[in-house]
């Protein structure tokens, strides 16, 4: 008999990392709303859909501080009080943004503008590097399902799928079977260049052991002996010379060969220069055969976040309204940064902690002042906030848009209702925008 208390919900599209899994089977009980069973996602995707049930670690009340205390508030009071700490506030810094709905990005966009704040996403402590370097040197890249039925040559460079995108590896890039890689891993050479003996480095072909913080050296090895320059040193990067030319050969001799690089380049010495380098030895292998290049983004919506704000300010992150038009400058305007310097009176952080993964001192700076925090569970951030905002999750709790990393736009499902009271970031966006206008009305 089928149990008409459970619904099964298909094609649900997974709102943890940068692969965007789309195949998702997710049982609700429709009666508590909670969600009870999932299939096909990897570990990392489920814990986050359970992670949406009610627990102690859910917010489902505005919070404000009182007597050094969250207590419960009203929506009404917590979006009055929020307002009115930002218009407040001379240098406002919106922050984070990379796991939340692209309608909820545009929205923060908006806030930005408005009260001349700095706008930053996390794509500023990870992939902020190969966005520099793409802008330097532009970049040859296709989507993920193209990789999947061509690619005959796989490079993992300073990234560990199997630990941080675990179905990367099977839906797209190593063991799946594509149009003209019918014999799926067979089909494919897979070469990892990593300083660590990674686990998805244990399941290569092929290990390219680069010494820590020597990439750049390492590519630019590569570089000038895929033109044919002939090296001196007998050891690049603790790569031997035997073992570089190897890899060249098997580089040149096949058919469609792509780069999927992860922070082990991005947040390494030369940074945005390793991607630089990276890019352009993509682009010289296509005198010889097809080559790509993409990044392995963590998020599942840093790219989305990256591409909402360029196309309303023209820059993807790292981005002032100071002047009341927006200027970019990485190193200048990124939250570290400005944390670091203590120029920010105020933060308002969407979907993310930095406190987590911050500079201890430039946390210390965060918590000086105002802090605002629109999130669904208790972080070590939300923990030390003025106002705390419950949100519907994206992605499970309410639709939107995000953009997979190789920037396929895919509508985000929602597959049960949010707690009550809880509304989506950019609902919650879009009203302190409204109470900012009036209150700024009232003042004229
Ligand atoms: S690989 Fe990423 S998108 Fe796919 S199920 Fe795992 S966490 Fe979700």
């Amino acid at each position: 008999m089928v149990d008409t208390k459970i619904k099964t919900i298909y094609d649900v599209i997974c709102p943890f990392c940068g692969s965007l899994c789309d195949d998702l089977e997710v049982d609700i009980d429709k009666s508590t709303q909670t969600i009870i069973g999932i299939r096909n996602a990897c570990q990392i995707g489920t814990a986050k859909l359970f992670a949406s049930n009610p627990s102690e670690h859910r917010y489902t009340k505005p919070m404000i501080k009182k007597d050094g205390k969250l207590t419960e508030t009203t929506i009404d009071i917590a979006i009055n009080k929020a307002a009115e700490i930002l218009i407040k506030s001379k240098r406002p810094l919106l922050y984070g943004f990379s796991s939340t709905e692209c309608e909820a990005q545009g929205k923060g966009v908006e806030l930005a503008e408005i009260l001349g704040g700095v706008l930053d996403n996390t794509a500023s402590v990870c992939h902020g590097p190969s966005l520099l370097a793409e802008q330097d040197v532009g970049v040859s890249t296709s989507t993920l399902g193209e990789y999947k039925n061509r690619a005959d040559l796989v490079i993992f460079w300073g990234c560990n799928p199997v630990h941080a995108h675990p179905r990367h590896l099977g839906r797209y890039s190593e063991f799946v079977r594509g149009y003209f890689r019918k014999d799926g891993r067979n089909d494919r050479v897979v070469i990892v260049i990593d300083p660590r003996n990674t686990q998805t480095a244990q399941i290569a072909d092929i290990h390219i052991q680069v010494n820590p913080k020597e990439d750049y050296e390492l590519l630019n090895a590569i570089r000038a002996m895929v033109r044919g320059v002939e090296l001196e040193d007998d050891k690049i990067a603790g790569v031997t010379k035997e073992k570089i030319k190897e890899v060249i050969e098997i580089m040149k001799k096949s058919n469609y060969g792509v780069i999927f690089f992860g922070m082990g380049l991005t947040q390494s010495s030369s940074h945005h220069r390793n991607v630089d380098s990276a890019i352009c030895l993509t682009r010289e292998l296509n005198d010889y055969t097809k080559f790509l290049i993409t990044p392995m983004r963590g998020h599942y919506n840093v790219t989305g976040a990256n591409t909402v704000f360029t196309w309303n300010t023209g820059y993807a992150y790292s981005i002032d309204f100071s002047r009341g038009y927006p200027r970019y400058n990485p190193g200048e305007f990124s939250s570290v940064d400005l944390l670091m310097r203590d120029e920010i009176d105020a933060s308002l952080i969407v979907a993310s902690d930095p406190a987590s993964n911050f500079p201890a001192d430039s946390v210390v700076n965060l918590f000086k002042h105002p802090l605002i925090v629109i999130e669904p569970h208790e972080t070590p951030t939300s923990a030390f906030a003025d106002i705390v905002f419950p949100v519907a999750i994206a992605g499970i709790e309410c639709e939107g848009t995000a953009y997979r990393m190789d920037h396929i736009p895919l509508r985000l499902r929602k597959v049960k209702e949010p707690p009550e009271n809880c509304l989506s970031d950019a609902i919650i966006l879009e009203k302190i925008i409204n109470k900012i206008n009036e209150l700024k009305g009232e003042k004229q």
